[in-house]
């Protein structure tokens, strides 16, 4: 602990943005990482807690403690190292890391609590432009190879410690580029995309192999990825050229809203919409011609999706953006804080809520109205949540007299997604599934992330159903270690 009055002097610092009226300009990042003494003051407030609820918060189980002090000291190297040891990544969670973490920070409790993404942001910036980043060949090679399918941050993660431990990994992805939703689902104003292609480099040097285009399992893999010149690889192969295969193909079910005019033009999921995005920004052509651009958009969902559309939708210049969530509105401070160190409800407000958009809670949309085949209102009504004192579940009530319209132009279906594809490469293997849909395999123990079928594992989205980056990254790392474990017998990766 490196200044033991730290908490009481210094405040948590918000990292710099750009203006919102100049950011919907574009499409780069607007936050900007802490100055060096900015973060060294950051670490300060860190108290060294003797039970440090921030790393049991925190996905990856960061070592937070010991890099806020390495930071605070100036001690920048070593500070990078500690955070690496933990996690692949940290310059994506640094950015769009939801930060479970700094709820669990005992300084949370009666204060604000340390700004541990600020921090963990500001080692990994400086430490790719000091230059300490550099590829970790493995010394030896085991010569067993290993297939991952899915380029995700689990993707990603898995094989990056399977190449650091020696073994031969080729990633399968069926889209043109590497990335999962790091690359076709989270805005580029959010996260640069150049942030994935350096650390492809440096896996590349790693030994690891990118084969993108290729879709392992029949074309019912594809959803929605354009099947031109995608190559189809059957499981079967993948089995007879590996000694092990990791299913890391994310949730891609999106949830739907089978509701009359669904069928309507400018009814879409959210997917079909804000991938559209990050194609033009790399500079791809012929890009499909959907658009928020003067129109009134309705975003049905309140999640990070939906914040994602609102975002794009403002940046492409829409008359009116509203966002609707089914569940009534949390409170804005979490009241008597009854979870802590777990994740509280309580109103957040995203970077691209703040941009501007009506939102609106306790709401269900009942019906779309349209014109020659084309959306051009919205029915909804209110909802109320009531306890059934008998069973004491919460019901949804429709407000009698409630029923409004709204002009829509643009509908953007964001509530979520079911769990994966199983049509293709999940049912073509034949794998079991848990209850929910996600394909069924237990993280702790001889079985960890292995599934139903000899030599498959699975991780991310795939097992765990929709979720976060971080726990991609977790489960990348943790499934690799499985792996190892199961191809050498023991394991030196750590879980
Ligand atoms: C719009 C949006 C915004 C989000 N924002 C955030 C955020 O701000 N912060 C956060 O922490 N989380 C966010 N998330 C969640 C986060 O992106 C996911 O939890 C995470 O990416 C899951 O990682 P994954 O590697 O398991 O799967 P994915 O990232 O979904 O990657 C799976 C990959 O597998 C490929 N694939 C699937 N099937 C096959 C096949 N048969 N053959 C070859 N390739 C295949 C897919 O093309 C995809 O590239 C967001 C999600 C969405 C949709
Ligand atoms: S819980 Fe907060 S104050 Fe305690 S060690 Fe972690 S970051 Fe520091």
């Amino acid at each position: 602990m490196g200044k033991v009055t730290g908490f009481l002097e210094y405040q948590r610092l918000q990292e710099a943005a750009e203006p919102t009226q100049q950011r919907v300009k574009h499409y780069r990042e607007f936050v900007l990482h802490l100055e060096d003494e900015e973060a060294a003051e950051q670490g300060a407030r860190c108290m060294d807690c003797g039970i440090p609820f921030c790393m049991n918060g925190c996905p990856v189980n960061n070592i937070i403690p010991d890099w806020n002090d390495l930071v605070f000291r100036q001690d920048w190297r070593r500070a990078l190292d500690t955070l690496h040891q933990t996690n692949n990544f940290p310059e994506f969670t640094g950015r769009i890391c939801p930060a479970p973490c700094e709820e669990a920070c005992t300084l949370n409790i009666n204060n604000d609590p340390v700004g541990i993404k600020s921090i963990e942001h500001a080692i990994i910036d400086k430490g790719w432009e000091m230059g300490w980043i550099s590829p970790q060949p493995a010394a030896h090679r085991t010569g067993k190879r290993v297939a991952v399918i899915g380029s995700g941050p689990a993707g990603m993660a898995c094989a990056q410690q399977l190449a650091r431990a020696g073994h031969d990994v080729v990633v399968f992805e069926k889209n043109d580029r590497v990335g999962g939703l790091l690359r076709y689902g989270i805005p580029d104003f959010k996260m640069e995309k150049w942030l994935i292609d350096r650390r492809v480099q440096q896996m590349q040097a790693e030994g690891v192999q990118f084969r993108t285009r290729t879709c392992v399992g029949s074309a019912a893999s594809l959803q929605g990825v354009n099947s031109d010149a995608v190559e189809h690889v059957a499981v079967e192969a993948l089995l007879g050229d590996f000694d092990a295969v990791v299913v890391a193909g994310g949730s891609e079910q999106p949830r739907d809203l089978p509701i009359p005019g669904r069928e309507l033009n400018g009814v879409c999921f959210a997917m079909e919409f804000l991938p559209l995005q990050n194609r033009r920004v790399a500079g791809d052509e012929s890009v499909r011609e959907l658009w928020a651009s003067g129109r009134h958009v309705i975003v049905i969902g309140g999640g990070d999706t939906g914040s994602d559309c609102v975002g794009t939708s403002n940046r492409h210049g829409a008359k009116s953006v509203t966002q609707f969530e089914l569940l009534p509105m949390p409170p804005r401070i979490e009241q008597g804080n009854p979870v802590w160190p777990y994740w509280p409800a309580k109103l957040r407000t995203s970077s691209s809520h703040e941009e501007g958009a009506t939102r609106d809670w306790s709401v269900t949309t009942k019906r779309f109205k349209g014109e020659n085949g084309r959306v051009t209102a919205l029915i909804a009504a209110r909802v109320e949540w009531k306890k059934d004192p008998a069973t004491g579940q919460t019901r949804m009530e429709e407000v009698p007299g409630s029923e409004f319209e709204l002009p829509a132009d643009l509908v953007l279906l964001a509530m979520g997604f079911v769990n994966p594809v199983h049509q293709g490469l999940l049912d073509e293997i034949g794998l079991a599934y848990d209850p929910r849909g996600n394909v069924a395999a237990a993280t702790e123990g001889e079985t960890a992330y292995r599934t139903s079928a000899d030599r498959i594992f699975a991780a991310g989205d795939m097992r765990r159903g929709q979720s976060l980056v971080v726990w991609a990254i977790r489960e990348g790392r943790q499934c690799a270690r499985a792996v190892d474990e199961f191809l050498m017998g023991m394991s030196t990766l750590p879980r």
